[in-house]
């Protein structure tokens, strides 16, 4: 029986991807790839000539079946995405969890991620934070998602596409607060890579002002909210601050 490895791609400097990413995407019979004419021109850079199959979003249940097939019949395979590493905001969940179902093994093949790498780097709490993937692309929908999180105290990680930058943050700032501290990752790794950061209304108006703000590809990161905040935002009884009150009263 094959092995299913999933390995991590570069987020858009060649030069990060691994050896050993090399040597399995080297090594396997078949490589399951998001995108084949993508993938096909990653594989042509390191000079690997190999079968592709695409497995993307639309497609994945169907080709999961054969996957597995080729797998049990003792080949191994490699699962790749355009950019990064698989299965985080991009297809490979049904492959994986199938795979796992029938006792394959699975193995992954670390190496970039954008949110890791926009983490790493930020200057936020990275004790605790929730990566939510791509908000909703509709305002409402975006603000009501936005209005869900607006207590969660850990650090949240949103990925979002160029043309929905500007709306998004602007969204941030209404419904979390103008003051709110949030941080932008934009083209990381590439010729461009730009750090914003400051309170939304700040980075709002930045990004307005830089002909170039809003191009390329963004980690939206945003400061947790401040605990006792959170608290009284929720309407909960701060237990802590009572009994101390009441303490200072008793003889
Ligand atoms: N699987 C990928 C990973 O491991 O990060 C993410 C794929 S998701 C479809 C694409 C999104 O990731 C983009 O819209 C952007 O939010 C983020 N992203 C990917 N590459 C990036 C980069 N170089 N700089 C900033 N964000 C990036």
């Amino acid at each position: 029986r094959g092995t299913l490895y999933i390995v991590a791609t570069p987020i858009g400097n060649m030069d990060d991807l691994s050896p050993r990413a090399v040597k399995v995407l080297s090594s396997v019979a078949v490589i399951a790839a998001e995108d084949t004419r993508h993938s096909g021109r990653l594989l042509q850079h390191i000079g690997i000539s190999k079968p592709l199959i695409a497995l993307h979003d639309h497609n994945e249940r169907g080709r999961v079946q054969n996957i597995l097939e080729q797998l049990l019949a003792g080949a191994d395979v490699a699962l790749i995405s355009d950019a990064g590493t698989p299965l985080i905001s991009d297809p490979g969940y049904v492959l994986v969890r199938e795979a796992r179902a029938e006792g394959l093994r699975v193995s992954p093949i670390p190496g970039p991620c954008a949110l890791v790498a926009a983490l790493s780097a930020a200057g936020l709490p990275t004790d605790r934070f929730l990566f939510v993937g791509f908000l909703p692309a509709k305002g409402a929908g975006r603000r009501t998602a936005l209005e869900e999180l607006r207590k969660e105290v850990a650090t949240l990680v949103f990925y979002e596409s160029p043309h929905r930058i500007l709306n998004t943050v602007a969204d941030i700032a209404e419904v979390m607060g103008a003051q709110r501290e949030i941080v932008l990752g934009r083209e990381i790794t590439k010729a461009f890579e730009t750090f914003y950061s400051g309170t939304a209304a700040d980075v709002h108006a930045t990004l307005t002002d830089d002909p170039h703000g809003s191009r390329g590809e963004f980690v939206v990161m945003v400061r947790g909210a401040e605990k006792a905040e959170a608290g009284l935002m929720a309407g909960e009884l701060d237990v802590d601050h009572l009994l101390g009150l009441l303490m200072a009263e008793l003889p």
